[in-house]
């Protein structure tokens, strides 16, 4: 109880819930992991974090931070911890439009982001499914992908500078809002992505882009993965390298987004095995204005792409977007994708990466190992293909947890073969633990020990997570 009470000290009575006030944190959003904190602590500054910090670490308190708890590896898992949520910090400091910035704080909801600087004719180019939840600083820990990488890289490449409290309390400064800076090893990097195990992410600087004036969106059927990959390298070389997301689609998420999303429609008349949702961007006024037809110039540059593609038979059906509303229709078929491919019976949910040549012999060589193991499962892919980003679900037979294992080390074997990685955009947290600890390099673990025993001597922030147990 006196530690409840130090807490209370800290950030006063009403921003440190127990009992059953804590039941919104505790789960994570797939529901696969539930369990009690001690307490969900919810400071508003970076000072209260640090105190927050000093008073776990002197009482050796896990502490576990959580953001909008979107993550789909388990991450924020709490049990016997304190949760430290960074909700209350809030706040879009600075958009900076001359230097292309902006200052933000951990807790910062991304769709909230994208509508601030949009009205500086700015975007933030990271986009996903949980945009309407997903924080800032869960963001940046678990180093987010999306749809929009394929364009503008994943969040590290987006994130200029951070603000850390370490374990012990200690406030790391290493905001900069530079392009170059050579001094030392790089610590943003280290801690972007490393999913709350070294400390704290209360604040960062963030790079902005200019918002395109106009977009040409698209959902396309090619007859394999080879054509798709043709037409992506095809789009990007007619459109100077303006894809801004080439997402992928197999028959199987067709048909289950008819099924499961009320007043659907059907991309094209006939169902296809691989289908395409694209969408290209122009910041060039030209490229933007509206011709005679009602087409902007990047509209007709799209359909004469697709057309010239459909003469060689590496493009079979085409739909462009002609409203906002048939654009937001394409968008929101992929962007359910995690209520699509989520089941409440036996299912695992991969998230693979390999190089873009290798996605077509990945999904040839996953289903014969998968069917090889559990014959009578089925499967379903959607996946960012322009970034090689694969989420490959299974739904086996039957609920066995050896069997699960089986399952995801075939898809680990095929992902290796192919110089792959088991996990591109979700993280490790303690989902995929075992693959870590099969898969990467172990000098790599080594390595990762000694900087997590150097952050973290008494394993205090978010314990049991990315790193396997000994
Ligand atoms: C519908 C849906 C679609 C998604 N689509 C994508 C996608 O396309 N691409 C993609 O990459 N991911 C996707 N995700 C998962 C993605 O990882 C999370 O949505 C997001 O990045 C996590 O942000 P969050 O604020 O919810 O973090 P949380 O879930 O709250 O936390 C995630 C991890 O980060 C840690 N953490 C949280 N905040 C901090 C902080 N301030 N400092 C230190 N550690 C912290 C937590 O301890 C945890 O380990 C999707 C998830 C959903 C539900």
């Amino acid at each position: 109880m006196n530690i409840i009470n130090e807490f209370r000290n800290i950030v006063g009575k009403q921003n440190v819930l127990t009992g059953t006030d804590t039941n919104k944190y505790s789960s994570d959003w797939t529901g696969k992991y539930t369990f009690s904190p001690i307490a969900v602590i919810r400071p508003s500054t970076t000072e209260e974090v640090s105190e927050i910090a000093k008073t776990c670490y002197r009482s050796n308190i896990p502490m576990v931070p959580i953001g909008g708890n979107t993550g789909l590896a388990g991450g924020t898992f709490a049990p016997d911890s304190v949760m430290i949520s960074l909700e209350r910090l809030n706040k879009i400091c600075e958009i900076r439009s001359e230097s292309q910035i902006a200052i933000v704080e951990a807790g910062v909801i991304l769709s909230n982001l994208h509508m601030a600087v949009e009205e500086a004719n700015l975007a933030f180019p990271l986009t996903f499914g949980a945009k309407g939840s997903a924080m800032l600083g869960g963001i940046l820990s678990t180093n987010a992908g999306g749809s929009n990488v394929v364009r503008y890289g994943n969040t590290r490449s987006l994130c200029m500078g951070i603000e850390v409290v370490l374990p012990d309390g200690r406030i790391m400064n290493l905001m900069s809002e530079l392009h170059k800076d050579n001094t030392g090893y790089d610590l943003k990097n280290l801690i972007i992505g490393a999913e709350g195990t070294l400390g704290f992410i209360t604040k960062a600087v963030v790079k902005l882009k200019p918002k395109p004036i106009a977009y040409a969106t698209a959902m396309v059927a090619v007859p394999t993965l080879a054509n798709a990959l043709t037409l992506l390298n095809q789009l990007q070389k007619t459109t100077g390298s303006g894809v801004e997301a080439f997402e992928y689609m197999t028959k199987s998420y067709i048909q289950a987004h008819l099924e499961k999303i009320p007043n659907s429609r059907p991309p094209f008349d006939q169902l296809y095995d691989v289908n395409i949702m694209l969408e290209i961007g122009t910041i060039i006024p030209d490229q933007g204005k509206i011709q005679n037809d009602g087409n902007t110039l990047l509209t007709r540059t799209l359909e004469r792409t697709l057309s010239n593609l459909m003469d060689t038979g590496e493009v079979t059906d085409a739909v462009i977007a002609k409203s906002d509303f048939q654009r937001t229709e394409m968008w929101e078929r992929r962007e359910a994708s995690a209520e699509i491919t989520i089941t409440d019976g036996p299912m695992i949910l991969t998230d693979i990466a390999v190089p873009l040549d290798k996605i077509s012999s990945f999904m040839d060589k996953v289903e014969i190992e998968i069917k090889k193991v559990d014959p009578g499962s089925k499967s379903l892919t959607v996946g960012h293909l322009g970034d090689g980003n694969l989420h490959y679900a299974i739904y086996p037979t039957k609920y066995d947890l050896e069997l699960f294992d089986l399952l995801n080390c075939a898809v680990e074997e095929v992902t290796q073969e192919l110089g792959g990685s088991f996990s591109a955009e979700h993280g490790v947290g303690l989902s995929k633990k075992t693959s870590m600890k099969r898969r990467k390099d172990p000098i790599a673990i080594e390595v990762m020990r000694a900087i997590k025993k150097a952050l973290d001597p008494k394993n205090l922030m978010n314990p049991g997570k990315v790193l396997p147990d000994i």
